[in-house]
Order: C-alpha cells, then structure tokens, then sequence
C-alpha cells in the first residue's frame, strides 16, 4: 500500500545485511520500508556450508520473506533487480518466468527517495579451467542442494562399493575449514551393516594456494585449526595453485593431480555480477561499489551500498573492509541508526568497523577463535567458552530479524530442539 507521507526505502536484497536493516527501519517507523529479494526466503548464508553438509540445526535455517514483512511492518516484492534508474530514481525488476521460461509476471519498476544496495556477491573462479564445468561453489541455496544431493550419492556408492569417496576443496578459508569439519560429521549418517568394519568412506583433502592454511587468520587460531583439522583426518595442501579442475580430478600448476569425485571451490570472494550492470556505478577490482565513509555510493548520496556488495577501505587501511557477515551486521545497524537522523537533518557520523574477532567451528572437533579485546585479536578462546561465544552471534542476527519477543522464541526453540545451536560465526 502507497505511504507518500514518509520517505520511501528501498533495500535491495534481503540477506545477512539487508534484512537486519529492514526490520530495524520498519520498527523505527520513519521509512517507509521495502524489501526486495530474488528468493522467496531469507537463508543465513553463513550456514550454507552447513546446509551442503547436511549438518544444520537451527530454527532460523531459512525464513519467508511474506511471514517476516507481516511481522516486522515492511513490504517485500520477489523479483530479481535488473538496474537502477538514478535520475528518475527508480529500481527495476526483471520479468518472472516459469521453469519453461515463460513470462508469469512483467517487469516491474519500484519508486525510492533513498535506496539500498545489499546484493552480496560471490566466488571468484579467477577465471580457473574447469571450475564453472565441474566445481561446486557455495553461493546460494541451490549450489549448498546440488552439493549435497551429489555427496549423498557419493557417500551411498562409497558404503556399498568400500571405495571411499574423494572430495577436494579449494581454498583454505572459514567456508573450506568448516565444510570439511561438517562432511566428516556428516558421514556418521552413513552408517554399514557392519558397524565393526569402520574403513573410512571419506577421503577429504584442502588445497590452499598460499604458503599457509586460512590465509589472512592469526597464528594462534591457524595452528589450532590445523591441529583439529588432523584430528579429523582431513589433509591440507599449501603452496598448492590449482590451474584446472577436470570432471575427476584437481589438477595444480606444478604437475601434482588430486583425484576428486566432488570438487567444491571456495577461494575468495567479489562483488554480484549484478552488480556491473545497475548502473554508473563505480566498482573497484573485485567488482564492487565503493562507497564513501557513510556507505553512500561515490556517485549517488541517495544511493548506500552495504555488506559484500560494498567496498569501503577505512582510514589507515590500505585494503577495503572482508566481505563477512559481521561487516555486513554492523552496517546494517550503523544506516538504521544512520538514515533517520539523515532525514531530521542531524549529523551523521563516518561508519567505524569494530572487528569482533574470528570464530570457527569444526563441527565434533570443537570450536576455536580469536576474539578481539580492547580492539585486537588476542584472546584465543575454545572449548565451551567458544561455542557460547560462536551461539551468541547468531543469537544476536535471530534477534535482529525477528524483534525481541519472537527472537527469543525462537531462541528458546532452538534450545530445546533435538540438536540445538545456530550456527552464526564470525570471520575476518
Ligand atoms: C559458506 C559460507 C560461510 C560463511 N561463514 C561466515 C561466517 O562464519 N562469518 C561471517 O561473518 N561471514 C561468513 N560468510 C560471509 C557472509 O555470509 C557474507 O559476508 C554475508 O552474508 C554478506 O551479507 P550481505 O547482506 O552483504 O549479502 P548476502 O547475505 O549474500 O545477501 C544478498 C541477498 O541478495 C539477494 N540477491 C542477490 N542478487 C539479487 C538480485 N539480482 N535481485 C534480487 N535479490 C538478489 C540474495 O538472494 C540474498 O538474499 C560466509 C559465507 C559463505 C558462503
């Protein structure tokens, strides 16, 4: 329904940043908020990982945009976003088609005096042979099904015919660690007849281009997850530059071959392609808009970009802000604090990135992280402490999206469920 007598938002893209932002701006009551998301449901892609493993435990997996606009007081339209008109501010969507490619619905245009970017972005395949063909990447709700369906089937094949299933991930990072955590638990829900006949069925193996696992993470918290990524028997490759990935194999610059029945790629991340087309948009290296200090585009002051979709390089830094669902929250709640004191003409100050630390979890091999104290890096925190730390973060995005009351329902459901414990992690 038109509500011209508050300005009207527009938040493209419903994800770990965007529909933090519309619910907190709908419950703020200045804006009139709408959401617009391809998807007809909100997945926290943090857990995605998970979701491809078959591990997730959580009552917040994934969530209805209709059911989450009628609770939080915001209006969601599915389409997909095609481009931006910024002199006659308007979004538009792309027709919507049936399976056969039938046109359902036209192509829509929706009005804003303000609009939101939070498209996310993707894996980079830096153009790798193969990767596109045989590789799985982790990007959506469909790759963590295909992935999934095509492990059951390997894990099937591997308890009938004794021959393990070999499955190879590129790149070293939060997404290749936990993944590789989450199959070994994954695999104990393919169980023999014979229970004594343990014989492995799964031969798991991380290739890292760079000389060390998780590139970028702390020593203390690398060593740690090498240490339990052994316990759990998954092999770690450095100094690995894979050049080809072929229908059964992995294949690295100096000649070395890893055979591989599923490959998954996890190494780096840029900017939604869509991104490339919304408009004059000016994009950095990995494709993404850079924004100034308060996350408005350098074009568009009625334009903001947040999350993944973002590039920001704060002062001092000399490279932009990780594309991290922590980024993403805490820009979520600096514009919902932000844009209503924007619209009352008082100051809005720079956008200051707080790093909390960096959790991992690796599944039945406990969970170990960095946690920032007094701003730095440097308490390395595991065992119990760490998985109420690794709960807590999630805790917060359940509230976030679903407001207090129904967030802590929800919370409480999760307690009591048959397995418990969401999954938001942080990594830098
Ligand atoms: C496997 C995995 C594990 C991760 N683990 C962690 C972690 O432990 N901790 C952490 O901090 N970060 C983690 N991340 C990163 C984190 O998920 C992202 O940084 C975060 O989701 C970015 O939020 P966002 O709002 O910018 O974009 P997203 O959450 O990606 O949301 C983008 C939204 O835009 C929608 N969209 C895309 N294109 C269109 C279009 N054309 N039209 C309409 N809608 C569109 C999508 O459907 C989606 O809902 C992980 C990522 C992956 C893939």
């Amino acid at each position: 329904m038109a509500d011209r007598a508050r300005p009207r938002l527009l938040i493209l893209g419903g994800g770990a940043g965007g529909l933090e932002l519309a619910g907190a701006l709908a419950a703020e009551g200045s804006y009139a908020v709408t959401l617009v998301d391809q998807s007809p449901a909100h997945l926290w892609k943090p857990r995605l990982h998970e979701f491809a493993a078959g591990t997730v435990d959580s009552m917040l997996s994934e969530i209805s945009f209709y059911t989450l606009a009628r609770l939080r007081g915001f209006r969601f339209e599915q389409g997909s976003v095609a481009r931006i008109d910024r002199q006659g501010r308007r979004v538009q969507l792309r027709p919507i088609l049936d399976l056969d490619g039938r046109e359902r619905a036209a192509a829509r245009t929706l009005s804003y005096d303000v609009c939101v970017v939070a498209l996310g972005g993707i894996t980079a395949d830096f153009g790798t042979v193969g990767v596109a063909q045989h590789a799985i990447r982790l990007d959506g709700r469909e790759d963590a099904d295909a992935f999934r369906s095509l492990f059951t089937g390997l894990m099937i094949h591997a308890r009938e015919t004794r021959e393990p299933a070999r499955v190879v991930i590129v790149g070293s990072g939060a997404t290749g660690t936990e993944l590789a955590a989450h199959l070994r638990l994954a695999e104990t829900a393919f169980p023999g007849e014979d229970p004594a006949n343990m014989a492995p069925r799964l031969h798991l193996t991380i290739l890292e281009a760079a000389p060390q696992l998780m590139p970028g993470a702390d020593d203390p918290l690398r060593h740690s997850v090498l240490e339990r990524l052994r316990t759990l028997a998954v092999e770690v490759a450095t100094g690995v530059r894979v050049t080809a990935v072929r229908a059964d194999a992995v294949q690295a610059e100096d000649g070395r071959v890893w055979p591989s029945d599923l490959t998954v790629w996890a190494a780096g991340l840029i900017g939604n392609p869509v991104l490339r087309q919304l408009g004059d948009f000016e994009l950095d290296g990995k494709g993404r808009i850079r924004v100034d200090a308060r996350l408005r585009s350098t074009v568009d002051e009625a334009v903001y970009v947040m999350g993944d979709a973002a590039s920001l390089t704060p002062v001092g830094d000399n490279r932009p802000l990780a594309p991290t669902a922590q980024v993403a929250s805490q820009q979520a709640a600096y514009l919902a604090r932000g844009l209503p004191r924007r619209l009352k003409g008082h100051r809005v100050d720079p956008f200051v990135y707080r790093d909390r630390g960096q959790l991992i979890s690796l599944a039945s091999a406990g969970t170990v992280g960095l946690l920032g104290l007094l701003d730095r890096r440097d308490l390395l925190v595991g065992g119990r402490f760490a998985i109420a730390a690794y709960h807590a973060l999630q805790r917060r995005h359940q509230w976030a999206v679903l407001g207090p009351v129904r967030g802590s329902v929800a919370i409480f459901a999760d307690a009591v469920g048959p397995t418990h414990g969401p999954a938001l992690k942080l990594h830098g």
